[in-house]
């Protein structure tokens, strides 16, 4: 995994334009399936990826925290929601609370989460890849590709499977 993970940036850069052009015409002419296309890919590439191994979504780029996640987490801190804000988060130039530092502070030398059952929304669904109406946030997978080698395989199998010709 440590190999993949080390290439995968530079496999992202090479194949940018060739997915931005899909992704181009995917959000023109959209599949009729494309949810349950995606939900297939999403499983069968999650059967076989394991995020124990990889973890590299929680030590290069942090969650966004919603008011529900920063209210969640701190009361199983038992902090007061502006106590855990001020031990971890700062705002973005978007306006989100996000991380102060990455890798992530829940995040175990063993790749597990700390706070897993409590975890943010965005951790939840990252990579997105099985979420409705995937081609509305190609440039976010555009990005996550260069992260997460799961996404960056479910693009390719996705360019293998949907002829947009
Ligand atoms: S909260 Fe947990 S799942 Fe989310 S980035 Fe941190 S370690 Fe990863
Ligand atoms: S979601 Fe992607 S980047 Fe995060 S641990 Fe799993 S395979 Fe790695």
């Amino acid at each position: 995994m440590d190999k993949i993970l080390e290439q995968l940036p530079q496999m992202a850069k090479e194949k940018h334009a060739e997915n931005k052009k899909f992704f181009g015409k995917l959000k023109k002419r959209p599949p009729k399936n494309l949810d349950y296309l995606m939900q297939e890919l999403h499983h069968e590439e999650f059967e076989r990826t394991d995020c124990l191994e990889c973890a590299n979504c929680c030590k290069t780029t942090g969650p966004l925290f919603t008011k529900a996640d920063i209210e969640r987490i701190s009361k199983f801190f038992r902090q007061k929601p502006q106590a855990f804000i001020d031990d971890y988060l700062r705002i973005d130039e978007e306006n989100d609370y996000v991380l102060q530092s990455l890798p992530c502070p829940f995040l175990g030398a063993d790749n597990y989460c700390s706070i897993y059952d409590v975890r943010p929304k965005a951790c939840r669904e990252f990579p997105h890849t099985d979420r409705k109406k995937f081609q509305q946030i190609s440039n976010l997978t555009l990005k996550n590709v260069a992260i997460c080698p799961a996404a960056f395989n479910i693009v390719e199998a996705m360019k293998a499977k949907i002829n947009l010709r």
